[in-house]
């Protein structure tokens, strides 16, 4: 398996990278199997870097918050309009009434919204699905909109990636021995945060400390946040393997 952070920018876009995507690959069937793991504002551009758009396989989105999902309006485009021909339909595996909320975001006014080419498949509480060689699973997540964090295994490895989280000790869980858990550290310990929103850096290294994870992958951190005070949070907690992700950065599971 190998996770390609396309964007990683907490929020909003960053001068240095996109709002949250990463691309999973793995072979399948003599060839690449490629998944999305959300698709927001900013980043189909870099992802262009990396893949050519019509040769994404599937797409999983966390939660309908701009800088997780905004992106599909592009992709809808791309995939219904492009040049040579639209490519098959590509499942989305987002929280239930994605298509309406994207259609809206687009502007569409298309009776099937989005469904042409986006064949859209709810996520809940405990989902597990067959996916290409990946197995995904999602958990609720604490956050003011509809959330989840999103587990894929394949071929005996494991990428847990946290969405946009407050802390939950059921994260621990569901993190539990990933080779990589990719994470969420958006708040700083020295500021008053608010509840059920996000995670400090000391919040994802307790997850991920108390998960016994391979290796912690800090994301999420918004433009305006010192990340040094968030690495310095983290390794107050934390003593094992880890890194503060950018954009562009590739890790071998
Ligand atoms: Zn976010
Ligand atoms: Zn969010």
């Amino acid at each position: 398996m190998r996770l390609t952070i396309v964007g990683c920018s907490g929020s909003f876009p960053g001068p240095d990278s996109a709002a949250s995507c990463y691309l999973v690959e793995a072979p399948f069937e003599g060839r690449t199997f490629r998944l999305l793991l959300d698709l927001g504002s900013g980043s189909l551009g870099p992802l262009q870097d990396h893949i050519d758009l019509r040769d994404i396989d599937a797409i999983s989105l966390s939660h309908l918050h701009p800088d997780h999902c905004f992106d599909m309006s592009g992709l809808y485009v791309v995939r219904k309009y492009h040049p040579a021909g639209p490519p098959p339909r590509l499942p989305v595996y987002a929280p239930a009434g994605s298509d309406w909320q994207l259609s809206n975001a687009y502007g569409t006014t298309a009776p099937n919204g989005m469904t042409l080419p986006f064949e859209f498949r709810d996520v809940t509480d405990g989902f597990a699905a067959t996916v290409g060689p990946f197995t995904l699973r999602a958990m609720r997540t604490p956050h003011p909109v509809e959330a989840y964090a999103i587990r894929v295994e394949a071929d005996g490895r494991s990428l847990v990636y946290s969405g946009d989280t407050g802390p939950d000790p059921r994260l621990e869980r569901f993190a539990e021995g990933a080779d990589v858990f990719l994470c969420e550290a958006s708040f700083v310990e020295s500021a008053d945060n608010p509840p059920d929103l996000h995670l400090t850096g000391a919040e994802a290294g307790h997850i991920a400390a108390a998960a016994r994870v391979g290796r912690l992958l800090l994301t999420h951190i918004p433009p305006w946040t010192d990340r040094d005070e968030v690495e310095a949070d983290l390794t107050t907690v934390y003593d094992g393997d880890y890194r503060l992700v950018r954009a562009g950065d590739v890790v071998e599971l």
